[in-house]
């Protein structure tokens, strides 16, 4: 059953429902038409012909690639991060905000952390240009590598879906 309409899951898509209904819509396990109208929406978005198997962010996914099966961490245009195990941060291009001139561009002055316990790293697809994430961490942190989603079971026990294929 499902109870939401394409044009909701394309506000989804667009990231133009609150966040309540967004939490709604994708916390109710077992209901696999949703996350089947989802990915679906999401694929009318893009230009590549690689099949989306699981959403990272905005401009960001795993998809199965066309070519070889593998699964892959790809933006909007098609750029490739790697193998989706792999922390796809460290074939980003990378802008690290650790002086104050820097920080003052993009926040107030009183309000920039001071760069000797912060700085911010923000990660751009090197082929388009699109930031897909930004870490606020102390200087000699690491990169951060968020999660490595369990995706099997994400398809098998939470939606419901068979697992895409998937070559090594
Ligand atoms: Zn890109």
């Amino acid at each position: 059953m499902s109870t939401y309409t394409n044009e909701q899951v394309a506000h989804l898509v667009e990231g133009s429902l609150d966040w309540e209904t967004t939490f709604r819509m994708l916390s109710m396990p077992k209901d696999n038409s949703r996350f089947e109208q989802y990915l679906k929406a999401l694929q009318a978005k893009v230009s590549f012909p690689d099949k989306i198997v699981l959403p990272l962010g905005p401009h960001l996914y795993i998809v199965q690639s066309a070519k070889t099966k593998q699964w892959v961490t790809m933006c909007d245009c098609g750029h490739v991060f790697g193998d989706y195990r792999e922390n796809w941060k460290l074939n980003a291009a990378i802008y690290v905000r650790d002086t104050e001139e820097a920080m003052t561009e993009v926040y107030p002055k009183l309000m920039a952390p001071d760069t000797q316990w912060q700085v911010y790293r923000e990660y751009y697809c090197p082929t388009c240009g699109t930031m897909h994430d930004v870490e606020a961490p102390t200087p000699w942190y690491p990169v951060i590598h968020d999660f490595e989603p369990d995706i099997e079971a994400f398809y098998q026990e939470w939606v419901g879906l068979p697992v895409p294929e998937r070559a090594a």
